[in-house]
């Protein structure tokens, strides 16, 4: 096994070791301002700790986590970065500049998509990281390293973020927690947990786990169907929570939270694109005060379904808009950097013969 990364280390777990290690406290502020705050690409870069303590360290971790090896994209446009785990795995994370209002974030603002897992286990219909299956979870190291690495290799600032890349989050929900403590930490990167979004194709004990977290996080749902028989041919998960379990746990999360719930649905022709589902999808907004991202399916190479024509789409969101839902028709960024998740490592993997 590699050296654990110093990027994976609460304040509180640093202080320990430290402790054990026979160093004063007041070292773990200054390690953590070297990683986080200052973005150091070494250990011995971080020069007011004295030579011994940087030599223990070296001995005892690794900085990060990630490897870069590749970023597509402009600076002025989306940005997919893959990253290269210490088992020869990939990752990918998206920053989407100037991204449309979707998460309460206003339109000058830089949003990072990251990834919680290599591959996934819940095969959702539409999506290329289940294509491979699942192989495993991401640590917290892994999951906050993404928004550091990204950070440093713009040289910009992340405004928000959404768990939306590789992988179900709330099936990695005890790493993803210790990484929202990394990523909204006073001492490390301090980023507003009401700007963290996480997506969930819909486990339901988990959300209610979720729910009772005391940090104001916000939830979005892949959603994907109005109905029972609609959203099963898309998401293989609703075959253990349908719709009615569903929406009892987004009760419960609004009994606890304050932020506005997304539901998210990719629009796919003559699946789940009828005005029917429109308007019970409309009735669901509604009664939970949640807003409506529609996204035209992005064709992935592998499977079959078609995007409808945008008059289509613009329809459908108008049946929602007049029934007095907040829905917004996704302007598709990235399509030109395979930006549908999953498809720039599965292509990297696959190259490497990394995939069964
Ligand atoms: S959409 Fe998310 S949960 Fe569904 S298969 Fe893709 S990565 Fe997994």
């Amino acid at each position: 096994m590699p050296l654990p990364a110093l990027t994976g280390l609460t304040p509180d777990v640093l202080a320990a070791w430290l402790k054990d290690a026979g160093e004063p406290s007041f070292r773990a502020g200054q390690i953590l301002a070297w990683v986080w705050k200052k973005k150091v690409r070494s250990i011995d870069a971080m020069t007011n700790l004295p030579v011994a303590l940087r030599a223990k360290l070296t001995d005892s971790f690794r900085l990060t986590a990630l490897e870069h090896t590749h970023t597509r994209g402009s600076p002025d446009s989306t940005r997919k970065f893959l990253f290269r785990l210490h088992d020869g795995r990939y990752i990918e994370t998206v920053l989407i500049p100037a991204s449309p209002a979707l998460y309460g974030e206003r339109s000058d603002r830089r949003t990072l998509c990251v990834s919680s897992q290599v591959g996934c286990a819940f095969g959702c219909k539409f999506c290329a990281s289940g294509l491979a299956g699942f192989s495993r979870n991401l640590d917290a190291a892994e999951i906050a390293g993404q928004v550091l690495a990204a950070e440093q290799l713009t040289g910009e600032r992340v405004d928000s973020l959404v768990f939306m890349g590789m992988g179900e989050p709330l099936a990695n929900l005890t790493n993803l927690l210790d990484a929202i403590q990394l990523i909204t930490g006073e001492p490390t990167l301090h980023l507003g947990a009401r700007h963290l979004t996480v997506s969930t194709s819909g486990l339901v004990p988990q959300i209610r786990l979720l729910a009772d977290h005391p940090q104001q996080i916000r939830l979005a749902i892949s959603l994907h169907g109005a109905t029972d028989a609609v959203r099963q041919q898309i998401m293989p998960v609703h075959q253990k929570w349908p719709l009615a379990d569903l929406f009892n746990a987004l009760d419960f999360w609004n009994s606890k939270k304050s932020q506005q719930i997304t539901l998210e649905y990719i629009l796919i022709e003559g699946v789940n694109d009828a005005f029917e589902q429109a308007t019970l999808l409309a009735r669901h907004a509604r009664r939970i005060h949640a807003k409506v991202n529609l996204i035209p399916y992005n064709t992935v190479q592998g499977l079959e379904w078609q995007r409808p024509p945008d008059s289509h789409c613009r329809a459908f969101r108008d049946v929602l808009q007049h029934a007095g839902v907040t829905a917004t028709l996704r302007l598709e960024k990235g399509g030109d950097i395979d930006a549908a998740c999953g498809q720039l490592r599965l292509q990297q993997e696959s190259r490497e013969g990394l995939l069964p």
